[in-house]
């Protein structure tokens, strides 16, 4: 579930946002399709490094003996797995974790906002969350949602990963 939507997020990610458009013939001034801009592609190429990087990281602290990473960036939450079958439930529940929040943000990355309302805030339970760029965090939208100075409370996607993850574990273990 949660690495198979990752992967498949990722994945789009790259085809979408990196791969160049492939250049016909001629002058290139007629007929051509508009190119994505270059600092988006560059943007997303830093972002895939980042998360392959993380991913590589976390994976080779529990498991040095890891082999090489695939060759695929899209493959590495199975390889993550593959690599670590023994770990304890808390281990498990924190690997699941930073794979559904790197699956958020590849959402993101990819313009796709509304992930995040199917999250429901921590602080009030409500289903008003919405995406604040600028901020890089979810915003909630009930007005008497507030931090101790009046403000709106505001989450970040390695927040709600882990109530994901962690809600997800309890009804796992309610239903056996
Ligand atoms: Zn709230």
């Amino acid at each position: 579930m949660g690495t198979d939507e990752a992967a498949h997020r990722l994945r789009l990610l790259q085809q979408e946002f990196t791969t160049l458009p492939a250049c016909g013939p001629g002058d290139g001034r007629t007929g051509r399709r508009v190119h994505p801009p270059v600092p988006l592609n560059l943007a997303v190429i830093d972002h895939i490094t980042a998360s392959v990087r993380e991913v590589a990281e976390q994976a080779r602290t529990a498991a040095p003996e890891a082999g090489p990473l695939p060759a695929a960036p899209a493959s590495i939450y199975d390889w993550w797995r593959q690599n670590t079958p023994d770990l304890d439930d808390g281990a498990v529940q924190a690997r699941e974790t930073v794979i559904y929040r790197q699956s958020l943000e590849h959402a993101i990355a990819a313009g796709d906002h509304k992930v995040i309302r199917k999250h429901p805030c921590p602080g009030c339970g409500c289903w008003g969350l919405f995406w604040r760029p600028a901020a890089q965090r979810a915003v909630c939208v009930n007005l008497d949602c507030t931090d101790t100075n009046g403000m709106a409370r505001t989450w970040e996607l390695k927040h709600l990963a882990y109530e994901h993850i962690a809600r997800q574990k309890m009804l796992k273990a309610n239903a056996t």
